[in-house]
């Protein structure tokens, strides 16, 4: 037995992943168009699986932002934040963040996903527990893996499984952190924060709010998901890779001790810093998305139009409208039928199986941009109507 022998079975996988087809994990978008729009196959397809809510993607200010940083501050810093790679637009993107959210505390990392495992791994430690919600994002068990923590579930959005679970920690409650996401990444659901806020303050144990999905999409400045259920929590966790159109990741806190994270969290220590283009780009979407709270109404008008519209089609939908937008397609096999039936009929969106799928079934996630027309929104509730059985 060697250490290769385990990618057989993944080969195995793969390989019936691209019968029939193109294979789902290994798309190549040939040519990007437009945030809506791209050729992949050789074919004009619509974009209806991005996380591009606001449609920032080709704004001509973050554009123009992020070619100025480039002709003046280079390609890249070439360094972590704690050696060489710690520009001017670095802070002031945090003090931005500060500003937006409220809070006297911010610090950017390189991804999404560096943050959310940079933040739990500096916070918590061996001897700390961690509880997540059951269907957090992979990111937030890799952080609780990464900090040495014990690492428990509750049931998705039930504060009372959360309850439970605290009494459970009787004392040691107080050493615990309460992870959850705002908006649900792959069902679109949001959580009921201000319940399990209260829980988790009831406890003395510490809130990590992932909003990821909800930064430019929830609340009325887009703030999130904290904002709209109005929950001061202790970390605000978001990434730049979706509402902001470019990469990279933050946390925000009223808590002073995130200022010392920088010398405490090896996801941010050890790794090179964004390049001043994407800080560039990011900065002038955040400006963006405060300016325009009409993107914010167009995105909702298309989520409320695609939901609605596939709900008539009689196709088993998420639980609430939102700008992602889950179909149950079944078993595996049938939704990866559907999920190539969609891109020969020129739409792209995720497909999603088991276990990143709850209960078992795979699905197909559409997600909604501001910039959608409503002719692109009807098309693809068209591609819809003649799945294959
Ligand atoms: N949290 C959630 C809920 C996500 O969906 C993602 C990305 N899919 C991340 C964190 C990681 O963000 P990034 O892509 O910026 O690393």
């Amino acid at each position: 037995m060697s250490l290769l022998d385990k990618f057989d079975e993944l080969e195995q996988t793969q390989a019936q992943l691209s019968e029939g087809g193109v294979n789902p994990t290994n798309v190549i978008v040939e040519q990007a168009l437009s945030p809506t729009e791209s050729i992949i196959e050789g074919r004009h397809t619509i974009m209806a699986g991005t996380n591009n809510y606001l449609g920032l993607t080709f704004d001509p200010a973050c554009i123009e932002a992020g070619q100025r940083a480039l002709a003046e501050s280079g390609t890249g810093t070439t360094g972590s934040r704690m050696a060489n790679g710690n520009y001017a637009s670095h802070a002031q993107l945090e003090a931005e963040l500060a500003d937006f959210y409220g809070y006297p505390y911010a610090m950017v990392f390189s991804t999404g996903y560096a943050a959310n495992i940079g933040t739990m791994a500096a916070l918590v430690g061996s001897g700390d527990a961690i509880l997540l919600d059951g269907d957090a994002h992979a990111s937030l068990f890799d952080g609780g893996k990464l900090s040495g923590a014990t690492v428990y579930r509750f049931r998705h959005n039930d504060a009372e499984s959360l309850d439970k679970r605290l009494r459970r920690l009787g004392e040691t409650a107080s050493r615990c952190l309460v992870a959850v996401e705002g908006l649900y990444s792959i069902l679109g659901d949001r959580a009921p924060l201000k319940e399990l806020a209260e829980v988790t303050r009831a406890h003395d144990a510490l809130l990590f709010v992932d909003e990821a999905h909800s930064l430019g999409v929830l609340g009325e400045h887009g703030k999130g998901r904290i904002e709209e259920e109005d929950v001061e929590a202790d970390f605000v966790v978001g990434t730049f890779s979706k509402s902001l159109g470019s990469t990279g990741g933050f946390c925000v806190s009223p808590h002073k001790a995130l200022t010392l994270f920088r010398y405490a969290s090896r996801p941010y220590m050890f790794t090179a810093s964004p390049c001043p283009s994407v800080i560039a780009t990011t900065r002038a979407a955040l400006a963006q998305l405060r300016a325009r709270p009409k993107l914010r109404t167009k995105l909702w008008r298309n989520a409320n139009r695609l939901y609605n519209g596939l709900s008539q089609l009689g196709l088993q939908v998420g639980p609430e409208p939102s700008p992602v937008v889950a179909v149950m397609a079944g078993s595996r096999e049938h939704a990866l039928a559907c999920w190539q039936h969609l891109l020969e009929a020129g739409v792209y969106l995720n497909l999603i199986l088991p276990p990143a799928a709850p209960d078992g079934s795979a699905l197909l996630r559409c997600s909604v941009s501001a910039a959608h027309s409503d002719e692109q929104i009807d098309q693809i509730i068209e591609a819809f109507k003649n799945l294959p059985p």
